[in-house]
C-alpha cells in the first residue's frame, strides 16, 4: 500500500480520523461502508464521466504559458480547472458527490461556502438533479462574494448566513454540522474539500483525482512523459491540490508544492497558514493541523482570499508536508495580487484570488531551464473583482 493511502481506520500517517457526535456516527459508517464500492462502479463511473466531459466541460486544457515559462526560465503549464462550468475545480467534486449521495437514498443536500465557488457548484448540481440545497456562508463572506451567493439563490438554494466567530469559513462549517446533526436521516453533508470526518477526506480527493489522471496524458502527448518535475498549487482545504497531486504521489521525482494563504505574514496574527504555524487538534470531524493557542482555541484565521480563509488543512496534506513528501510556502497577500496581475497583463487570464496563491509560489521557486512546471489555476477571478479593481492602484 502507498504510505500516502489512507488507511483502514481513516487516518494518513497521522492524521484523519473520525471525530463526530453519536448522533452523525451511523451517517458516517454508512457512507464509509458503501463510498469506494459506489463510486468504482461501473454504472457511477458512466454517469459521472459523462457529465464530468459533457456538462463541465473535461477534459480542461493543460496551457502551456510562453509568458510565464519565459519569466521563470522553465517551462510552465496551467491546468485551466477556471475553464470549468461555475469557474473552479469545485464542480468536479459536487457532480461525484451527489451522484454518492443519490446512490445512499438522500434527499436533501447540505454544504458549507467560503468564497461561495462550492456553494454554488453545489447549488447547481442540485438544480441539475431536482434536490433541495441548503448552503451554509459566514456573514462576511456573504458581503465579500456577493455575486455568487446571488448565483446560489437563482439556482433556487437557500443560503444561510452565520454570525458566529469571524463569520467566514470555518463557521460555516460548523453551522453545517449542526444542521446534518439534526437531520441525520434525509440529509446528506455535501463537503467542499478534503476536510472532514473520514471517508470525506480520501472521497473528495478521488473526486478530484481526475485533474492528475488528466494532467499525466496530456504531459504525455505534450512533454513525451506523463511526470512533471513540479506540480504547484494553492491549498485552502486542500480539494484542487489533492487532485493535482493524485496520480502522482507515489512518482517521487515529482516535486510538490503547495501554496497557502500567509495573509499579510505567517508570522503576523493575520495569517491562515496552517502549515507553516499550525499545531495538531482535531476540527470539523479529522485530526490534523490547526491554528490555535495553547488551550487549544481556534485562532481566527485571515487572509484576502475567501477560499482559503481556513484555520485547518486536509489530513492528507498535513501529512504529505510534515512526511517531506510536499513542501509548503505561505504567500502573502500582496504576492498573491501582484501574481494575478501579471498573469492578467501577460497571458490574458484573470485567476481566482485562490489560484494567484499559486502563481505567487512560482516567484520563490528556482528552477533548471529543463524543469516542467504543472500548476492548477484551480479558478477564475471574476468573483473577486471588487477586490482586484481596489488593489490595482497599488500595483500599477
Ligand atoms: C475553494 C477554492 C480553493 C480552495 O479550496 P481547496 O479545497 O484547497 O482546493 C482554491 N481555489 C478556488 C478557485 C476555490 O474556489
Amino acid at each position: 500500500m502507498s504510505p500516502f493511502e489512507v488507511n483502514e481506520e481513516g487516518y494518513f500517517g497521522r492524521y484523519g480520523g473520525a471525530y463526530v457526535p453519536e448522533i452523525l456516527q451511523p451517517c458516517v459508517k454508512a457512507l464509509r461502508d458503501n463510498y469506494r464500492a459506489i463510486i468504482d462502479s461501473e454504472d457511477f463511473r458512466r454517469e459521472y464521466d459523462a457529465l464530468l466531459r459533457d456538462y463541465v466541460g473535461r477534459p480542461s486544457p493543460l496551457y502551456r504559458s510562453e509568458a510565464l515559462s519565459a519569466l521563470h526560465g522553465c517551462t510552465v503549464y496551467l491546468k485551466r480547472e477556471d475553464l470549468n462550468h461555475t469557474g473552479a475545480h469545485k464542480i468536479n467534486n459536487a457532480i461525484g458527490q451527489i451522484l454518492l449521495a443519490r446512490r445512499l437514498g438522500k434527499s436533501r443536500i447540505v454544504a458549507e461556502t467560503g468564497a461561495g465557488q462550492h456553494g454554488v457548484a453545489t447549488a447547481t448540481v442540485c438544480a441539475l438533479m431536482k434536490m433541495p440545497c441548503v448552503v451554509y456562508m459566514g456573514a462576511t463572506d456573504v458581503a465579500r462574494q456577493r455575486p455568487n451567493v446571488e448565483k446560489m439563490r437563482l439556482l433556487g438554494a437557500e443560503v444561510v448566513p452565520v454570525e458566529s466567530g469571524n463569520k467566514t469559513l470555518k463557521d460555516a462549517c460548523n453551522e453545517a454540522i449542526r444542521d446534518w446533526c439534526c437531520h441525520p436521516e434525509d440529509t446528506y453533508y455535501l463537503i467542499g474539500s478534503t476536510m472532514g470526518p473520514h471517508p470525506y477526506p480520501d472521497l473528495v480527493a478521488r473526486m478530484q483525482s481526475v485533474i492528475s489522471r488528466e494532467i499525466r496524458q496530456q504531459l504525455q502527448e505534450k512533454e513525451g512523459r506523463p511526470t512533471p518535475d513540479y506540480l504547484v498549487a494553492c491549498i485552502g482545504g486542500g480539494s484542487n491540490a489533492a487532485g493535482t497531486v493524485f496520480h502522482f504521489l507515489d512518482d517521487a521525482d515529482v516535486k510538490i508544492v503547495l501554496a497557502e494563504a500567509g495573509g499579510e505574514g505567517a508570522n503576523t496574527p493575520r495569517t491562515a497558514a496552517t502549515l507553516a504555524i499550525g499545531s495538531e487538534g482535531v476540527l470539523h470531524g479529522s485530526r490534523s493541523l490547526v491554528i490555535q493557542d495553547e488551550d487549544g482555541q481556534v485562532i481566527e484565521p485571515y487572509s484576502i482570499s475567501a477560499g482559503l480563509d481556513y484555520p485547518g488543512i486536509g489530513p492528507l496534506h498535513a501529512h504529505l508536508v510534515r512526511s517531506g513528501r510536499a513542501r509548503s510556502l505561505a504567500v502573502t497577500d500582496t504576492e498573491a495580487l501582484r501574481a494575478a496581475y501579471e498573469l492578467n497583463r501577460l497571458d490574458g487570464i484573470l485567476p481566482a484570488l485562490e489560484s494567484a496563491h499559486a502563481l505567487g509560489a512560482l516567484h520563490r521557486l528556482k528552477f533548471q531551464p529543463s524543469d516542467v512546471v504543472v500548476l492548477t489555476l484551480s479558478g477564475r477571478g471574476d468573483k473577486d473583482i471588487d477586490t482586484y479593481l481596489a488593489h490595482a492602484h497599488d500595483f500599477d
